[in-house]
């Protein structure tokens, strides 16, 4: 098949099904079938495994001459000048990014819900939301619209409607995929990373994204293994441990199921298993709803009418920033912003943010600690199955302890990727798989030996 024959079944695909599903924000169609029928009369002979293949991108992700809104009110005129690093690896490596897909805002949620434009729904049942932050990612794979997906994941913003929607997400570890034109939410904790149907696939487009970049000062100037290879299917004698606080009163019986049963899998595989504990998690929430928020204060005060985006009718500059800020931001943001610039105020810096930071590392030294005996840790990726639109919108506590099991990872800078393991009540449930840093392959073999 022709790139332009692969784009047009995408593009096609997207006619027939996203005025339900709503995972677009932004269809590039007529310019990646150009870029496209372009390539049908150029295949190169070493034409990579991503060779006009369509794909999406998250819209916090930098495009050049295509809007990039965060999907918020305040982006929602914004085009960016470049493209992000992750854009240009991608284009590289063939694949065709055919639009831009929605987002909670700014990629602070789990359900999709706050994009300031209109929800996503979830492919398997319209009633109930995709997951979040990375909504539109993981609808549009579900819904075979792309065969990837690039989304980010700060708090759990990739594998959360990875497991929502029956896909495979991987968050890579902090530093192996460049940052630099991702808009930022939460610096310490953001990376880019695949949402794709398979864990094949998953390590075509991680092995195209990864790797050092001198734009990025926090990427890892790390060797970057051929994840394919890894593929072997041995887990033989893999030391497997179950973190016994990612198994609480909290889990979804149904969910638990599905995830005993996975484990059953594996073991017949030849992997072992052993209890661990993980007891530092029981705070990560909380550090997380410090940290995450501290950063998202300073890094979203550049949203300020003058440089980017929107800019609101005021007779003088302090009004011009209040009233672009105060109309421009939806209310979750605003409720980043205000609890960052609370924990990071003078008088209040040491018992809020350094604390959290002192938590944050306990958190990271229970992973060291089991990484000693175990190769990986495995869990459940979300505590329930995807639920119904509005059910969690008013009470932001429940939503954020939807990501209770996800958050703990970014602290600790690791990779993890849910992979599906079966239905629960007829929707989708998530296996969590959570590696040592910079193993990204032992995750994938386990991953596509199970699947
Ligand atoms: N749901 C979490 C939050 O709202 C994580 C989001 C993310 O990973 N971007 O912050």
């Amino acid at each position: 098949v022709k790139p332009s024959e692969l784009v047009s079944a995408s593009l096609e695909r997207i006619s027939a099904t996203d005025d339900k599903v709503k995972a677009y924000l932004h269809v590039n169609g007529e310019q990646a079938l150009q870029a496209a029928q372009e390539m049908d009369d150029n295949i190169p002979s070493d034409a990579g495994l991503l060779f006009g293949i369509p794909g999406a991108l998250k819209d916090n992700m930098n495009t050049k001459g295509i809007p990039t809104t965060c999907a918020s009110k305040i982006l929602q005129n914004y085009v960016s000048a470049y493209d992000g690093t992750v854009v240009q690896k991608v284009r590289a490596a063939g694949a065709i990014s055919v639009g831009k897909t929605n987002m909670d805002e700014f990629a602070m949620g789990s359900s999709g819900e706050n994009s300031a434009f209109f929800p996503t729904r979830n492919p398997w049942d319209l009633e109930r939301v995709p997951g979040g932050s990375s909504a539109g990612s993981a609808a549009t794979v579900a819904a075979g619209q792309v065969l990837f997906s690039l989304g980010s994941d700060t708090g759990g913003s990739i594998r959360q409607p990875a497991a929502f929607t029956g896909v495979v997400g991987l968050k890579p570890t902090y530093g192996l995929v460049s940052r630099f034109g991702l808009v930022a939410f939460a610096s310490s904790l953001d990376q880019i990373g695949p949402f794709t149907r398979t864990v094949e696939d998953n390590a075509i487009v991680l092995q195209a994204i990864a790797g050092h970049d001198p734009y990025d000062s926090t990427s890892a100037n790390v060797s970057i293994p051929n994840y394919l290879e890894a593929l072997t299917g041995d887990v033989k004698g893999l030391r497997i441990g179950l973190p016994k606080e990612y198994f609480d009163e909290g889990l979804d019986p149904a969910v638990r199921e599905q995830v005993e049963k996975a484990i059953k899998t594996l073991e017949g595989l030849g992997a072992v298993f052993g209890e661990v504990s993980l007891p530092h998690s029981k705070y990560a929430v909380a550090t997380y709803y410090l940290i995450a928020p501290a950063e998202a204060s300073s890094n979203l005060a550049r949203f300020d009418g003058v440089r980017y985006g929107v800019r609101a009718e005021a007779d003088n500059l302090v009004e011009m920033y209040k009233k672009t800020r105060g109309e421009g931001f939806g209310e979750e943001v605003k409720r980043r912003i205000m609890l960052g610039t609370y924990a990071l105020s003078s008088g209040y810096y040491d018992a809020y943010y350094l604390k959290a930071q002192q938590a944050r590392t306990l958190i990271k030294q229970d992973f060291d600690n089991v990484f000693a005996d175990y190769d990986i840790i495995l869990s459940p990726t979300v505590p329930t199955t995807a639920f119904k639109f509005g059910e969690k919108a008013d009470d932001p506590i429940t939503m954020y302890l939807n990501d209770i099991y996800t958050i703990p990872v970014n602290l600790a800078g690791i990779p993890a990727l849910s992979v599906p393991c079966g239905l629960a009540n007829g929707l989708p449930v998530g296996l969590q798989l959570i590696g040592k840093a910079f193993d990204e392959s032992t995750l994938l073999r386990v991953a596509h030996a199970f699947e």
